[in-house]
């Protein structure tokens, strides 16, 4: 295990760090602004090193990329938390406190910070994962340690060294180390915890997260669907379904996984999103406007699902073709109609693969989609409002976004997360702000009790039946 503070193991970094925490007793508005200032400063100031960092972590990721996922995606979540958590923070006012108000007592709910979170973040989108969150635990007056993936492990580097460099591990510090490590850090008794990755190694980190009762957030994964209706216009549809599938190439927890479209248009959307990803992509193979697949073993993965396919007879129309052995980058395939029991209809792609499937109804769409698991997203393309609100009713997933893909969880004023295997809990906006708060009733009694008076206490008597 390395980390920013070598010397320091994850209990002693957290021990540290609730000390600190409760010696300083209340986070004001002022001091929880310059922390949020610090991270965005940070970024500013390495944005150059963690692009490079990035890039070589992927073997050749584009730095637009990076800078605006994860640099700009990040800003904007610091920002949007410096700039509004002021109107999230004040005490809540709970005028109706019947029947305790005929006392003479008031109530009110306090925001308080919960204490130290610990934040375990992934490789796809390895600063967003840890410093999206990081703006509502600090917003919210919390101390925090990073865990970074270690299929990054440059960036996690030159971020390690940066928050060194620029804070006291009694309020920021960063954990780098692989799955071993990630099992020590989610075993441990933060006062919240974050885990942002598969739903598999979800329910390993709430398993060890409720040995402590640690509450959890959970950013996992899915098949996120795409219902393309009747009433959408497909090229339309596909241009924003080509464009949401090729950032990172496919590996982003909201990636379009399952496109659902009427059977008399199957074709036609495929091959305008073949056209439109062949225009953004000429070639494969050293194409730098291209991300490559992270590494070997989900080269392999992603490879293997497409292969099973052809194996088993299904139509795969792949959009260009790689030549072996140059790097990592794979050309998009089309997979139509694959059986269930297939491997790319039984896991998350999280690559440059994509299954097309077709109904007569799209209600048989829905009806599909609601028998597997709730997906952390879900996408509808069409004009007809009646059928838009006909689908938002009869599904659920983490978040929806109409008539595009990937674009909602860039919302910073609303909560990102997902529900059921896709995760729970939030961040992002004033949800985000809730989540790392602990809401605390306060009661206030009155000057005057009259229980007594009325016969509420004992000895009984027959007076408060009376009354
Ligand atoms: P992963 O679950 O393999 O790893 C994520 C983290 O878990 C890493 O820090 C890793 O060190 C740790 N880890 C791995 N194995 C572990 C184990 N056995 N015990 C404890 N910790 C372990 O996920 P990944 O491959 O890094 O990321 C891809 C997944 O993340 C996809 O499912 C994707 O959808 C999901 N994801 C979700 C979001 C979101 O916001 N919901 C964002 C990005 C990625």
């Amino acid at each position: 295990m390395t980390q920013s503070n070598p010397s320091l193991g994850i209990r002693q970094l957290l021990d540290l760090q609730k000390q600190a925490f409760i010696a300083q007793g209340p986070v004001s508005a002022e001091l929880r602004v310059q922390r949020l200032q610090q991270v965005i400063d940070m970024l500013v100031e390495c944005k150059d090193a963690l692009c490079e960092a990035m890039g070589e972590d992927f073997g050749g990721r584009p730095a637009v990329f990076s800078l605006a996922n994860d640099i700009l995606g990040s800003l904007s979540s610091l920002k949007h938390a410096r700039d509004h958590f002021r109107d999230w923070m004040g005490d809540s006012e709970r005028p109706s406190v019947k029947p305790f108000d005929m006392f003479g007592a008031t109530a009110w709910v306090k925001y308080q910070p919960k204490g130290v979170i610990g934040i375990i973040g992934t490789w796809n989108a390895p600063l967003f994962t840890l410093l999206s969150p990081l703006a509502c635990a600090f917003a919210a007056g919390n101390r925090a340690v990073l865990k970074t993936s270690e299929i990054a492990p440059r960036t996690a580097q030159v971020l390690a060294d940066a928050v060194a460099r620029r804070f006291d591990p009694q309020v920021l510090a960063v954990v780098q180390g692989g799955p071993e490590v990630a099992a020590e850090f989610s075993g441990q008794p933060w006062d919240h915890l974050v885990f942002t990755g598969s739903t598999a190694v979800g329910k390993l980190i709430m398993a060890a997260a409720a040995k402590n009762l640690v509450p959890v957030t959970l950013e996992l994964g899915g098949k996120s669907p795409v219902l393309v209706g009747n009433s959408a216009d497909v090229a339309n549809a596909a241009e924003r379904i080509a464009v949401g599938k090729a950032l990172n190439s496919g590996q982003l927890c909201v990636a379009p996984d399952v496109v659902w479209v009427h059977e008399s248009r199957l074709q036609a959307l495929a091959e305008a999103i073949a056209a439109r990803y062949r225009e953004m992509y000429p070639t494969v193979s050293g194409n730098a406007d291209m991300t490559p697949v992270v590494n070997e073993r989900h080269h392999a993965r992603v490879s293997a699902y497409v292969n099973d396919a052809k194996a088993r007879g299904v139509t795969v129309v792949e959009v260009g073709s790689a030549a072996a052995g140059v790097d990592r980058r794979l050309p998009l395939a089309l997979v139509i109609d694959p059986p269930p029991e297939a491997e790319i209809s039984r896991h998350e792609i999280f690559g440059p693969a994509m299954v097309l499937r077709s109904f007569q109804d799209i209600r048989e769409a829905v009806a599909a989609i609601n028998e597997g698991e709730r997906p952390l997203a879900l996408y509808y393309f069409g004009s007809d409002e009646a059928e838009q609100n006909w689908v938002l009713d009869h599904s659920l997933s983490g978040g929806v976004s109409i008539n595009d893909v990937v674009m909602h969880p860039a919302l910073e004023d609303a909560p990102f997360g997902g529900v059921g295997a896709s995760g729970m809990g939030h961040y992002h906006g004033r949800e985000g702000f809730l989540e790392f708060s602990h809401a605390r009733s306060v009661y206030k009694a009155g000057n005057h009790d009259p229980r007594r008076e009325w016969g509420m206490l004992p000895p009984y008597n027959a007076q408060f039946e009376q009354m």
